[in-house]
């Protein structure tokens, strides 16, 4: 896996940049000189015999270092420890020259960009993979309103996940609305347990935002509200969650209907799927999906294990009633061992 964090940064010439931030990398040595002073240069094997000037600050992996020619006396030069050497040309991260501690948020070649937007989150759920904080994290936002403009234009898909992110409220928008402005051709897939879309005039706020191609993914455990509440351990969630839906499909916004399937959820699948395709069949994509073996799960795992082979029945019958209406529904096996 890996490391998105690092606090092994060394700084190695004089440092003349006193403040954290967020900051585009870039490997291009023909980058043209306007363009080269908001950008770190990243100093690699088949480059360092060109290092260019004018660039805000240069990152060399610790090893390359050694190598550095002694004629080259840019300030801001920093080392990157060796598991932080898969940085390449384009990505985006956060950097405290004081500190010298590290974040990344983006990586221009990977197709599975994240961007965290808080720990924070009003359910607890038994398999939660990222266990909700009680933290003031408000700064996440910012780094995230600094590194949209930095992303390429060509991402394909970027998600928005937490915590619970319809906690941020206008941050929230603010976050989709640069997403719009700046990734145009980005399609944009938030997770949330959609109870704060109860609140009509907050669903509305974010349909208003008019984002061309945003779906949201909503988990439902069960059609009984006693069994999802306490799936994610918050009495009420069961009926926020389905008015949540219910508005934002009145607003004619995409959403997804996420099913995790474990000892908690499995029997009553038939009768899940019988709920949603009589209830909410105007949902656009229903997903199946195992367990992940992370956060809560491990510490809940007598709660919720089961191997996928004994819940075939109840599958096989859950996809057949799904596919009878003709729902858009997938089945993802995750990390289940
Ligand atoms: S809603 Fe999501 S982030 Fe919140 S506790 Fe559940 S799984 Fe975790």
């Amino acid at each position: 896996m890996l490391k998105l964090y690092s606090k092994q940064i060394k700084t190695l010439t004089a440092n003349s940049i006193s403040e954290p931030l967020v900051v585009r990398l870039s490997s291009n040595h023909l980058l043209p000189i306007g363009l080269r002073r908001n950008d770190f240069f990243l100093i690699t094997q088949s480059n360092i015999d060109k290092v260019p000037s004018g660039f805000k600050g240069y990152f060399i992996p610790e090893d390359l270092s050694l190598t550095l020619g002694e004629e080259f006396l840019a300030d801001n030069v920093f080392t990157i420890p060796n598991d932080q050497e898969y940085l390449g040309d384009g990505d985006v991260i956060w950097f405290d020259p004081n500190s010298l501690n590290s974040r990344t948020i983006y990586r221009k070649n990977s197709k599975h960009n994240s961007l965290l937007v808080t720990e924070r989150c009003n359910n607890y759920c038994l398999m939660c993979s990222q266990p909700p904080r009680e933290i003031n994290d408000s700064y996440i936002v910012e780094h995230i309103l600094q590194a949209i403009p930095l992303m390429s234009h060509e991402t394909n898909e970027l998600g928005i996940t937490g915590g619970e992110p319809t906690l941020l409220g206008e941050d929230l928008i603010k976050i989709i609305k640069a997403s719009k402005i700046y990734l145009p051709e980005t399609s944009l897939h938030m997770l949330s347990n959609g109870r704060n879309f109860a609140d009509l005039e907050f669903a509305k706020k974010v349909a208003s935002v008019a984002h061309p191609d945003f779906m949201i993914g909503i988990p439902l455990y069960s059609d009984i509200n006693s069994i999802h509440d306490y799936v994610v351990q918050a009495n009420g969630a069961f009926d926020e969650t389905i008015r949540g839906i219910l508005n934002l499909k009145s607003l004619n916004q995409l959403v997804e209907l996420r099913v995790v399937i474990h000892k908690q959820t499995y029997a009553r699948l038939p009768q899940l799927a019988e709920f949603i395709t009589r209830n909410l069949l105007f949902i656009d994509h229903v997903a199946l999906m195992g367990l992940e073996m992370t956060g809560f799960t491990r510490t809940n795992l007598d709660d919720l294990w089961i191997d996928p082979i004994e819940y075939q029945k109840e599958l096989t019958e859950a996809v057949k009633i799904f596919a009878r209406f003709k729902m858009n529904t997938l089945f993802i096996i995750t990390n289940c061992v």
